[in-house]
């Protein structure tokens, strides 16, 4: 954990409270985590998993890979300082979104596991849900959405998750998808059943 710049620094706490916010949204916030590999399925079920909670009244909000990369992280690459930085900023948003009271969905291939432990307890418990987004490398190549493994393979991305970067799959996720056998409907479908379960969705006040 970095500590700050500054020694100059108070918490300045507010008036509205975690429960507050939960009761007038219907919602309690959660990070929910979605890690596996390139062309693994974390994009097709985040916002899927999005637009079927906000169609049902709830607030839910993306945080995808490639879109941070556009802003907030445009100036980190692919070595492995710069994904633990990117992941690092992402679980600080993650954690003001959740706060906020929102159901977040991330989606980042998030290959290292200390990465994500240190998300996970940035959260804190309930606050994080890891979901492993479980396909095989063959299963990824093949529908190659974006065209990568092509490139990788053709040496044209250096450090690719899979081909020249390492994937470290999650030892105690809390929910597996196994998108090689699943449809998209029946991955979308676990995670809201998960959440269902878990208490996370009321009616707003
Ligand atoms: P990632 O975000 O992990 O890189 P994408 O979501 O961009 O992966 O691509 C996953 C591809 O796999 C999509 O073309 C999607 O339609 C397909 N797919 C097949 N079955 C599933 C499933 N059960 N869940 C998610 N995606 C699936």
């Amino acid at each position: 954990m970095q500590t700050p710049k500054s020694r100059h620094l108070t918490w300045q706490p507010g008036h509205v409270t975690r429960a507050e916010r939960a009761r007038t949204l219907g919602q309690r916030g959660v990070t929910v985590w979605l890690t596996g590999l390139s062309g693994s399925g974390k994009s097709t079920i985040a916002i899927g998993v999005e637009k079927l909670l906000v169609e049902s009244g709830h607030t839910a909000y993306v945080l995808d890979g490639d879109n941070v990369r556009h802003g907030l992280n445009k100036n980190l690459g692919f070595s492995p300082a710069d994904r633990t930085e990117n992941i690092r900023r992402v679980g600080e948003v993650a954690k003001l979104f959740t706060d906020a009271g929102v159901i977040v969905l991330t989606s980042f291939i998030s290959p290292y596991r200390t990465d994500r432990d240190a998300v996970r307890a940035l959260l804190g418990p309930g606050d994080f849900i890891e979901v492993y987004v479980s396909a095989s490398l063959e299963t990824c190549e093949s529908r190659d959405v974006k065209g990568l493994y092509q490139k990788a393979r053709a040496g044209q991305i250096p450090e690719f998750t899979g081909i020249s970067a390492p994937y470290e799959a999650p030892e105690q996720p809390e929910l597996v998808l196994d998108t090689g056998r699943q449809t998209v409907e029946e991955s979308v479908g676990e995670v809201l059943r998960y959440l269902e379960e878990k208490g996370y969705l009321t009616s707003p006040a």
